[in-house]
């Protein structure tokens, strides 16, 4: 349980595409997105990629799974999601607006034979899915929402409780634009969850397809005023010595390269 007043937020996944496994990915982790944060008594996850399989099955208030878009990687641990087990136990499942319609069917599409062997209703567990709204208030955190730069969109999200801010910003890819929306929803937070799967060169060859690099990460940053950032969504390519290459290049304490298990307070 985080102190008072404090966000904790615990890697349970930060690979980005496919879950990936190996001696050279140990450190880093291979789980897609998934990140619990823990305010005020409240336990938001965000994405339920493979990573949702690392999260406790019990909470002590309902907990609340907001999904930044609906590609695979982010819903590819529903289910395996340890409280879908427990008979009655209820999970909010907050959806993008412009994923709402459809979500469903989607999520029962991948959850259903023959892709798997029985729907998420059918576990004992209770999903309740629902819309996620703009702004909307869990418990005492302040939950703020803004469309990212994604192919299929992908929702930007704000967390605030008391005087700390957390925001995450997966799978976008920085533009003029877009970066500058990014700036101002992130001015002054206390740390930024950024999608760095390419460095510079890697994006290159990766225009378009909707992530962007910890060089980028790291100018939000600066602009926007953040006290630090978290490059999250490694490609799955990317080998525990590139990602501490990568770290060890820009060499700062307030610039980390996310790894699955590691717990931070702000
Ligand atoms: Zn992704
Ligand atoms: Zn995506």
């Amino acid at each position: 349980m985080a102190r008072d007043k404090s966000i904790r937020i615990t890697v349970l996944g930060t690979r980005g595409s496919i879950p990936t496994c190996g001696v050279n990915y140990a450190e880093f982790g291979g789980n897609t997105s998934c990140y619990l944060v823990e305010a005020g008594g409240e336990s938001i996850l965000l994405d339920a990629g493979s990573g949702l399989a690392n999260a406790p099955s019990e909470f002590v208030r309902t907990p609340t799974i907001l999904l930044s878009h609906l590609h695979i990687d982010h819903i590819l641990g529903l289910g395996t999601y340890q409280r879908l087990s427990i008979p009655g136990a209820k999970t909010r499942l907050c959806v993008p607006a412009f994923d709402q319609q459809g979500a469903q069917e989607a999520i029962d599409r991948l959850y259903s034979p023959p892709l798997w062997p029985l729907r998420l209703g059918d576990y004992g567990g209770d999903l309740q899915i629902e819309a996620m709204q703009d702004v909307m208030r869990i418990g005492d955190v302040s939950v703020e929402t803004k469309p990212g730069s994604h192919p299929g969109g992908c929702c930007l999200i704000r967390i605030r409780y008391g005087q700390k801010t957390l925001v995450y910003a997966t799978d976008f890819e920085h533009g003029d634009e877009a970066s500058a929306r990014l700036v101002e929803f992130s001015r002054g937070a206390d740390l930024l969850l950024y999608d760095g799967q390419y460095d510079g060169m890697g994006y290159e060859t990766h225009r378009g397809f909707g992530h962007s690099t910890y060089e980028e990460g790291i100018l939000v940053m600066r602009r926007g005023n953040v006290r630090r950032l978290l490059v999250v969504h490694h490609d799955p390519h990317s080998t525990d010595q590139e990602l501490l290459a990568r770290e060890r290049a820009v060499g700062r304490p307030d610039v980390q390269f996310a790894r699955e298990g590691e717990a931070i307070e702000i």
